[in-house]
C-alpha cells in the first residue's frame, strides 16, 4: 500500500466547505460529562490548519453505539462544547447529520467558521457504507480529509465512501501515524524488537506471522504466551490457553528459526490459584521452554527474571513496537511485568512505538507517555496496520 497521501496542506482550502472525519469517541460518565478529551486535542491541529487556511470547516465523528438511530444520549453536544473552548472560537452544532439542519447550518458558514454534524452514527447506512448517505455528506464539501486513525480500519461511510465523490487527503493526525509506524516497518533501525501481549493469540495470528518477516526479536508476554508453552510441551497449569490454536503456535515457533528471529518467551511466571486483584501470587520458573507451572495454578504476569530477560533486549532494540499488556495489568498484584516492559520502553534510545489500546492507557497510566516515540491513536487500526493490512481509510485517499 501506498503511504505518501496528500495531506491538509496540499488544499487550496480558503472559502472551500472541507468536511473533516475526526475521532471525537471520548469515554464519558453517567450524566455526559467527557472524562478525558486526548482525541478532541489531538484533532485540533488540523483543524487550526484549516480554520487558518479560511476554509468552511465541517467536523463529524462517531460517538458511542447509537446503532443507527437517533439517540441523544450519544449526541455530539458535549464535544462541540468541548471543542469550542479549546479552539477558543463558536462551534456550531448541526441537530443532524445530513438533513436540512446539516445543510443549512454548513451552507451558512463563513471562512475560518466550524459546524459540527450530529453524529454519524445516527445513521446505520453509515457502518454500511451505504453509497447514497456518503455521496449526500459529500454534497455538502468540497475536499474530504480523514483525521480519524482509530477509525481507519473500518470502510465506512464517513471514512472511506466519501472519498468516491470528493479530492480526499489525510489529516496530520493520520499522517504522524502513517508515517512513524510505515518507516519503522519499511526501514527499522535495528535490531527491530516486537513485543506481543495481550489474552489471545487468534487477535494477533496475523501481526505475529507478518512480523516475523520484518523483525529481528519477538517478545511474547501476557495470557498468549501459555499457548506458545503449551504448543512446545510446556506445563502451564491452569493459566489461559486457545487449544485450538496450538498447532499454529508451533507453526510460528518453526517459523522464527526458520526465519533466524529470536522468539522469547516467558522464564517464569507470577501465577495465582483464582483470576483475583487479590489472589495470593507465587512464582513459578520454567527450565528450557519447559514451564514449571503447577497443577491448579495460572500464570497472570511475567516474573522478575523475564522481566530482566526483557529489559536487556528492549535497551539494545534500535525500534520497540508494542502491543498488548504482559500480564492482567489491571490488578495491581499482576501488573509488574507491564510496568517493568514498560519502563524498559521509557528507558531505551531505541524508537519506540506503542500500539493503541492496553498498552497505550498502560504507558499512559504510568506516566512514561511523553519518553515514547510515537503512542498509537488507534487499538484496532494499528494491530492491523503491523499486519501488513490495507486500512480502507487511508488506501481512498489520493496519492502525493
Ligand atoms: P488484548 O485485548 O488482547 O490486548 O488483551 C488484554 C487483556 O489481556 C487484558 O485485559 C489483560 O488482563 C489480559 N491478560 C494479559 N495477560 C493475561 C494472563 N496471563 N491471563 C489472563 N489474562 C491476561
Amino acid at each position: 500500500m501506498n503511504y505518501n497521501k496528500m495531506t491538509v496542506d496540499d488544499l487550496a482550502a480558503k472559502g472551500r466547505r472541507v468536511l473533516v472525519r475526526c475521532d471525537f469517541n471520548v469515554p464519558q460518565d453517567d450524566s455526559g460529562n467527557i472524562t478525558d478529551d486526548k482525541r478532541i486535542r489531538e484533532s485540533l491541529p488540523t483543524i487550526r490548519a484549516l480554520i487558518e487556511q479560511g476554509a468552511r470547516v465541517i467536523l463529524c465523528s462517531h460517538l458511542g453505539r447509537p446503532k443507527g438511530e437517533f439517540n441523544m444520549k450519544y449526541s455530539l453536544a458535549p464535544v462541540a462544547k468541548r471543542l469550542s473552548e479549546l479552539l477558543e472560537k463558536e462551534v456550531v452544532l448541526a441537530g443532524d447529520v445530513i438533513g436540512e439542519d446539516a445543510k443549512a447550518k454548513t451552507a451558512a458558514l463563513k471562512d475560518g467558521e466550524v459546524c459540527l454534524l450530529e453524529n454519524v452514527r445516527f445513521h446505520a447506512e453509515e457502518e454500511k457504507n451505504d453509497s447514497d448517505f456518503a455521496k449526500s455528506l459529500a454534497l455538502m464539501a468540497d475536499f474530504y480529509v480523514n483525521d480519524a486513525f482509530g477509525t481507519a480500519h473500518r470502510a465506512h461511510a464517513s471514512t472511506a465512501g466519501v472519498a468516491n465523490f470528493l479530492p480526499a487527503v489525510c489529516g496530520y493526525l493520520i499522517k504522524k501515524e502513517i508515517d512513524i509506524m510505515g518507516r519503522a516497518l519499511s526501514d527499522p533501525k535495528r535490531p527491530f524488537v516486537a513485543i506481543l501481549g495481550g489474552s489471545k493469540v487468534s487477535d494477533k495470528i496475523g501481526v505475529i506471522n507478518h512480523l516475523l518477516d520484518l523483525v529481528d526479536i519477538i517478545i511474547i508476554g501476557g495470557a498468549m504466551a501459555y499457548t506458545f508453552l503449551k504448543s512446545w510441551g510446556g506445563n502451564i497449569g491452569a493459566s489461559r490457553c486457545e487449544d485450538d490454536r496450538l498447532e499454529y503456535a508451533r507453526e510460528m515457533i518453526i517459523k522464527a528459526k526458520e526465519k533466524k528471529v529470536n522468539l522469547l518467551l516467558p522464564i517464569d511466571h507470577v501465577c495465582a490459584r483464582a483470576f483475583s486483584p487479590d489472589a495470593e501470587a507465587v512464582t513459578f520458573t520454567s527450565v528450557s521452554t519447559c514451564t514449571g507451572i503447577e497443577d491448579g495454578w495460572m500464570g497472570l504476569d511475567i516474573g522478575p527474571l523475564t522481566r530482566t530477560l526483557y529489559d536487556k533486549h528492549i535497551k539494545d532494540a534500535g525500534t520497540v513496537v508494542w502491543n498488548g499488556p504482559m500480564g492482567v495489568f489491571e490488578f495491581d498484584r499482576f501488573a509488574e511485568g507491564t510496568r517493568a516492559v514498560a519502563l524498559s520502553l521509557a528507558e531505551s534510545g531505541a524508537v519506540t512505538i506503542i500500539g493503541g489500546g492496553d498498552s497505550a492507557a498502560a504507558v499512559e497510566q504510568l506516566g512514561f507517555a511523553d519518553r515514547m516515540s510515537h503512542i498509537s491513536t488507534g487499538g484496532g487500526a494499528s494491530l492491523e496496520f503491523l499486519e501488513g493490512l490495507e486500512l480502507p481509510g487511508i488506501a481512498c485517499l489520493n496519492d502525493k
